[in-house]
């Protein structure tokens, strides 16, 4: 036999072996895991396909339209067949227009330092990428967003929980970061306000973190992407205002939460001036560009009027003070006033020590048996045992509904009728 005639011959045993559909993924890979809240929609999309009607509290995302003009800068820039790419951190504009909108809360910042991103996760992604070497300590909330431990892991790290607890009202204790700390510690990640408890950080909080990394010489991953979505302030207060630690934050912000625009996919960075270089190349290996007409929609949300912003926070916070006075009715719950996000994060100790079941299992039997879709505190950690998370970025309706199935399945529990 002739060599190619060997070659074609090796390449057709190959397609008839079965091992060789067979290789193994990356173990860097096999170390993402999922999202509980993914896998809570999928169950209660299944029960609706079935007819029922489910009360859904699990999503996070505002149930608000994206304001009118935000949407028809989109359409207008689709319309100028603004379909091309466009430059990998951003366009200038969107830059501009992010960096003055950073500067007007505090954070002073360059255009040049912001890259725009398909939504926050993406640069949270980068974000970890860039600082997180093998080996390196990783500081993550518990209970916390379950992408921190997810990422460090995949890039070669090793998350280190950090205590947010119900004793602080899950205001970010400072103290709980520090105690932590080891010489391996590369980056510290705080969110704030919270997912999932709705905690915040008040400007001493963040003055003690940013001490903490100054002294140790550690990144700061600061996710701000509910900080428009807070009730006793119009924003949020930022760590990379403080201009010691500048070169040591990494902000992840994001469109998806402050403009209703979750599907658009827009999110950014503000990133140390050093890095930009890297952040931008990132960029270009990983998503090349947004979309220039999502960009164009960003603009417009950034620039145009905030009466939507603001009229959605004050209707959340009407939802929050009614959920959380009923939620403080049931038997078995006690519930915190979050400061910040769309959550509540109720503790269930007293409904599963009378019932015993766990955590999981109470969420399992408020959507199965209730129709009503909520999280396990434990979907974001061991820390958030006892817990579950309600979103009430939901019409009133809903929460009616699902405050009346939470009463019976609680009482239900607590009486042994469910097992
Ligand atoms: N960070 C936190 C704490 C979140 O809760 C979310 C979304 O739920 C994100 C980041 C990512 O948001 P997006 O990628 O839609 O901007």
């Amino acid at each position: 036999m002739g060599q190619r005639g060997a070659v074609a011959d090796r390449a057709l045993t190959m397609h008839a072996h079965p091992a060789a559909a067979c290789a193994e993924l990356s173990p860097r890979v096999r170390q993402l895991h999922g999202e509980g809240a993914f896998d809570v929609l999928a169950r209660a999309r299944a029960l609706e396909a079935g007819g029922a009607r489910v009360a859904h509290l699990e999503v996070g995302e505002p149930d608000f339209a994206t304001p009118a003009h935000v949407l028809e800068a989109g359409l207008r820039a689709l319309g100028e067949r603004d379909t091309r790419y466009g430059p990998a951190a951003g366009l200038p504009e969107l830059r501009a227009a992010i960096a003055a909108a950073s500067s007007a809360r505090g954070v002073v910042t360059d255009p040049e330092d912001v890259i725009v991103t398909p939504g926050g996760k993406t640069m949270l992604f980068y974000a970890l990428a860039a600082t997180v070497a093998d080996g390196d300590e990783v500081l993550v909330p518990d209970p916390g967003f379950p992408a921190y431990a997810s990422i460090t892991r995949f890039a070669g790290g090793t998350p280190v929980s950090y205590e947010v607890s119900a004793r602080s009202a899950f205001a970010l204790d400072p103290e709980s970061i520090a105690a932590r700390m080891t010489q391996r510690t590369r980056v510290i990640v705080v969110n704030a306000p919270h997912n999932p408890t709705g905690g915040s950080a008040d400007e001493r909080a963040l003055q003690l973190i940013a001490e903490l990394a100054a002294e140790h010489d550690v990144f700061v991953i600061a996710d701000e992407v509910y900080d428009s979505c807070v009730y006793d302030r119009d924003r949020a207060p930022s760590i990379a205002a403080i201009p010691d630690v500048r070169e040591l934050v990494v902000v992840v912000n994001s469109f998806s939460k402050t403009y209703a625009m979750t599907g658009w996919r827009l999110g950014f960075g503000i990133v140390p001036p050093r890095a930009r270089e890297r952040f931008t190349t990132l960029a270009v290996n990983g998503h090349s560009c947004v979309p220039p007409f999502v960009q164009r929609a960003g603009i417009a949300a950034i620039e145009g009027p905030q009466t939507d912003r603001h009229r959605m926070v004050d209707e959340f916070r009407r939802r929050r003070d009614w959920l959380v006075a009923q939620l403080n009715a049931v038997p078995g719950v006690t519930c915190h006033t979050p400061a910040g996000a769309f959550y509540v994060f109720p503790d269930v100790r007293g409904v599963l020590r009378a019932s015993g079941l766990t955590t999981q299992e109470l969420a399992d039997r408020l959507l199965g048996r209730y129709a009503v879709a909520a999280l396990p505190g434990t979907a974001f950690g061991r820390g958030g045992d006892g817990h579950l998370r309600f979103s009430f970025a939901t019409s009133m309706d809903t929460l009616e509904f699902a405050v009346e199935g939470v009463r019976r399945c609680f009482a239900d529990a607590i009486a042994g009728r469910l097992t």
